[in-house]
């Protein structure tokens, strides 16, 4: 209901406000910490140690994988019935986008990513995620849900999708940006 400022204002506070409230204590020394540079930061109060502690923010990947004139989306069994979306998961540590990219792919449905390129962002400070988003060309057709993170997963064409089955990410979501795109993207795999 925000306008694009305040909701990233909104977002920011929410995410800070989280963010402090995870981090009253020191994680080296134990001792408690205290709120500095106007809340951007966060001192250990034991001068020894100093520890000076910064807002993390976790990298997401979401991904819009293409092949012919067919997308990849799967759904959570916890989702609202008939809604699919796009492949999405947490970047590991020491882990490129774009390996990111294709691991998350490979785990969740088998497909076997090769082209990735960046589309766009979106913070999610629920609690402090930076959602990545990107569009892939699949190498490979036949999913199995290897993790068993998602219930079902399959390819869908522009005509599919355009009928209202399945049913579609929320409007304001990276993963309904993604899906739009590559739905107006009709001359492009
Ligand atoms: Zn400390």
């Amino acid at each position: 209901m925000l306008p694009a400022d305040e909701a990233n204002l909104a977002a920011h506070a929410i995410a800070l406000i989280t963010w402090h409230r995870l981090q009253k204590f020191c994680g080296l020394c134990g001792a408690e910490t205290r709120p500095e540079s106007g809340g951007n930061a966060r001192l250990c109060n034991d001068s020894d140690c100093a520890n000076r502690i910064f807002p993390r923010v976790d990298p997401a990947i979401i991904v819009l994988v293409a092949h012919g004139n067919e997308c990849l989306l799967g759904r959570q069994a916890s989702w609202p019935e008939g809604r699919y979306s796009t492949i999405a998961g947490f970047v590991e540590p020491g882990e490129s986008l774009e390996d990111a990219v294709r691991r998350e792919v490979w785990e969740e449905t088998n497909i076997d990513v090769g082209s990735v390129h960046y589309h766009s962002s979106q913070p999610w400070p629920f609690p402090a995620s930076l959602m990545l988003g990107f569009t892939a060309i699949a190498n490979s057709r036949e999913i199995h849900l290897n993790d068993g993170e998602l219930e079902d997963a399959g390819w869908f064409t522009r005509k599919e999708l355009r009928s209202g089955f399945p049913k579609l990410p929320y409007r304001l979501s990276i993963a309904r940006r993604l899906v739009d795109d590559w739905l107006e993207d009709g001359s492009a795999p």
